[in-house]
């Protein structure tokens, strides 16, 4: 089967449901942002994107039948700036936490019923499960849809790269725990933000956690072979691994990992300079 990573074409995946690629491929939206349409008699639309004239065309064009909810994973700004303007040209009921204020969140999205965590929402025909997962972002949530067992991540989990964490909302001792929690939950698929469909789900999760681990090992080890070091100093050894025009972002991701490990009173801070704890 392929299927296809272009933008503008609405591709079935499984029963019920199809998806979009919004045009806005890059250095951090891979291909671009995965737009879902749930449902056939009546629509929900999950992750409807970034502000982007020709996928808001794209998204309606597909749609025969009724958009009556409009969910969002979080609100960075390639996921949720849609969902307001889907609202008013449709009627649509919007799905989400509200955006933290960290001057990295698209605004304009306003939900009209905030999922508890577990809650089961009925969208016409299709029923899913709200998921808190706060760490990528504090409001992130994934979305279980169990007759397919297939969880709709956003940006928690992707296929191929590991989420960026970026403080002070992005949390990577929340992440771990959301990680973690996932387990609880059964299925075997991964629809993500970004990136084809990630079929050995919790393997994934295994290999994020692993992932996430090792690095926060990688950091240790940097922090006592250098003595004390500032983020900028840290961030090229710890990052070795990673093309230089992505060290801005992983930065920050070592910012979290730096903030979750003196939480866990392995490392300290002072003056900007930080080090291993007990070294
Ligand atoms: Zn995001």
């Amino acid at each position: 089967m392929n299927l296809r990573l272009t933008p503008g074409e609405a591709v079935p995946l499984t029963a019920g449901v199809r998806r979009i690629v919004a045009p806005n491929a890059g250095l951090m939206t891979g291909p671009g942002t995965n737009t879902y349409l749930l449902g056939t008699r009546e629509i929900a639309v999950l992750d409807p994107g970034p502000n982007d004239a020709a996928h808001l065309q794209a998204i309606l064009r597909a749609c025969e039948a009724p958009i009556r909810w409009v969910a969002v994973t979080h609100t960075h700004a390639d996921h949720s700036p849609l969902a307001r303007i889907l609202a008013e040209r449709t009627g649509a009921r919007l799905i989400g936490l509200a955006p933290p204020a960290d001057g990295r969140q698209d605004e304009t999205f306003v939900p009209e019923h905030l999922p508890a965590d577990g809650e089961r929402l009925q969208l016409g025909g299709v029923a899913v499960t709200a998921i808190r997962t706060p760490g990528h972002a504090s409001n992130c949530l994934c979305y279980l849809l169990e007759s397919e067992r297939l969880l709709f991540t956003g940006d928690h989990v992707l296929e191929g790269v590991s989420p960026v964490i970026l403080p002070p909302d992005g949390d990577m001792s929340a992440y771990m725990q959301s990680l973690e929690k996932l387990h609880a939950y059964d299925f075997e698929r991964i629809a993500p933000g970004h990136g084809s469909v990630i079929e050995d789900a919790k393997r994934a999760l295994d290999m994020l956690k692993r992932h996430r681990l090792a690095r926060e090992s990688k950091v240790l080890n940097a922090l006592r072979r250098m003595g004390a070091a500032t983020l900028d100093r840290l961030t090229p050894a710890v990052y070795d691994d990673v093309p230089a025009e992505r060290h801005s972002w992983a930065r920050l991701t070592l910012e979290a990992h730096l903030i979750k490990l003196a939480r866990d009173g392995r490392v300290i801070v002072y003056e900007g300079s930080w080090r291993v704890l007990g070294a």
